[in-house]
């Protein structure tokens, strides 16, 4: 087992690595950039190393600051946590070159399945259902674009190859709608991954984006841990998410988990990772893409199997089999996550500020991941998202009470959050009923206000 290992982020994923390394006895070290010395990461590591200034280009996302770290410190592994490096194929081989153990998949996996494109060609060929869209290794130009839009039919999304976090993503209703927006959503992929590369995909009306967690070892032997219904996005990014999908029957897990286990032995996949599906209403389903690390998510899979994940990915990168079979895989309950932003909930725009006063709320079957605390100052430089809370519960609506319960007992004053948020989407009767697609929370911001005696406690 791996000695020392080295956390390349931060936040509320930093702590969580921390932890299953304690349970594991393996010493970590923590790195920081200058406006994260007082972060709770920095204090729970065994060591902490600062690797520069605030900016994420010269700290976080800077692979010879952390191989200087890693280097200097005698770590013998590495995690990266989601975001940042987590899916930089050049981190991966800077360990790999420096024989550190990287967590996570192999270099050449993680460069492939982030060239969109590429990996749409090769789920394409073993038999995974894709979108019709752009054929090849995509499009950039217009004309191209305009020739795959009259084939495909309206509305398509148009989309980045090295896409990530919705970026880049249009939706075009119309010829002139594409030829407007191409070059915007070009221009968006080029500041944020430095390509220029785009695909179209026709675009699903009404779907559900529902994801399965795979694990898979070294001996190319994957199974699935089951679905997680992630539809409640806002700008194409998540904001609660559940598992198990409130529409899901054995028998489409068992369709859909097995292309999801395909997609991953296709190429030899190893470590953690997750399988990308949109759910049509009318029971279909399509890759949309593989995420190659640990998702912020995997809580509610954790709470619904009883599988620690992050442990999984440790173990399977120090060189151990699986620890499961498929058949041992059990479902019990229901589980709900939900994203606590630093962010107005009024307008989404982030409220970073000091934490005046935090109270987490406890019990039965509810988990709290932070890493806020009384006086911490959350900086404006990195995502906003502060805290995690998973509920699980014996049934989703079980569920749902407890979220409740839990969400009112929350307090975080000093910064504004999207608590309130929350809760209205918890009064929701068609989330409620789980009827929702990944239009959900657009219709739903335009709903009018609730009236003050319907709203619910202040919670921030
Ligand atoms: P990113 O990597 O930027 O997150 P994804 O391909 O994972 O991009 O898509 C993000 C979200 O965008 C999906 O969860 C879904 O809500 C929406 N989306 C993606 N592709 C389509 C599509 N073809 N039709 C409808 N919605 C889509």
């Amino acid at each position: 087992m791996f000695k020392k290992l080295l956390i390349a982020n931060r936040g509320t994923i930093a702590i969580r690595i921390i932890r299953a390394c304690r349970e594991l006895g393996i010493k970590t070290i923590a790195v920081y950039s200058t406006a994260d010395r007082d972060a709770l990461h920095v204090q729970m590591a065994d060591e902490a190393v600062c690797i520069g200034p605030a900016a994420a280009e010269d700290s976080y996302l800077s692979i010879p600051a952390i191989m200087s770290a890693v280097l200097t410190y005698g770590a013998d592994a590495v995690h990266p946590g989601y975001g940042f490096l987590s899916e930089n194929g050049d981190f991966a081989e800077a360990c790999r070159r420096s024989n550190v153990n990287f967590v996570g998949p192999r270099a050449r996996h993680i460069r492939l399945m982030g060239d969109k494109p590429r990996a749409r060609r090769i789920m394409k060929r073993a038999g995974v259902p894709i979108l019709p869209g752009s054929e090849g290794t995509g499009v950039t130009e217009l004309r191209d674009a305009l020739n795959d839009g009259a084939r495909l039919g309206y509305p398509v999304l148009i989309k980045a190859a090295a896409g990530g976090g919705g970026k880049g993503m249009r939706i075009a209703t119309s010829e002139a709608d594409l030829r407007k927006l191409f070059p915007l959503a070009q221009a968006e992929s080029m500041a944020a991954f430095g390509s220029r590369t785009m695909y179209l995909e026709k675009y699903l009306q009404e779907a559900r984006h529902v994801e399965f967690q795979i694990v898979a070892d070294n001996n190319r032997k994957a199974l699935h841990l089951g679905e997680r219904d992630c539809s409640l996005q806002r700008r194409h990014q998540k904001v609660l998410e559940e598992a198990p999908c409130p529409v899901m029957t054995p028998r489409l897990r068992a369709r859909m988990g097995k292309a999801a286990v395909r997609a991953a032995e296709v190429v030899g996949y190893a470590n953690v990772g997750t399988v990308e599906f949109l759910l049509a209403p009318d029971g279909e389903f399509y890759f949309i893409e593989m995420n190659t690390r640990i998702q912020v998510e995997h809580g509610v899979t954790e709470m619904v199997t009883g599988t620690d994940l992050v442990r999984e990915s440790i173990l399977i990168a120090a060189g151990a089999p699986l620890s499961l079979r498929q058949r041992e895989v059990e479902f019990d309950g229901a589980a709900i996550e939900f994203r606590v932003y630093a962010e107005d909930p009024e307008t989404g725009l982030p409220s970073p500020g000091i934490v005046a006063n935090h109270h987490a709320p406890g019990g039965l079957g509810v988990r709290v991941e932070t890493a806020l605390y009384d006086g911490y100052r959350v900086p404006v430089h990195y995502d906003p998202l502060i805290a995690k809370l998973i509920v699980h519960a014996s049934d989703r609506r079980a569920a749902i009470n407890r979220a409740k319960a839990a969400l009112h007992e929350y307090v975080i004053q000093g910064i504004k959050t999207n608590i309130p948020l929350h809760l209205r989407i918890l009064e929701d009767e068609d989330f409620v009923q789980g009827r929702f697609s990944t239009n959900f929370l657009k219709r739903f911001e335009r709903r009018p206000e609730p009236a003050p005696e319907a709203r619910l406690a202040k919670a921030s």
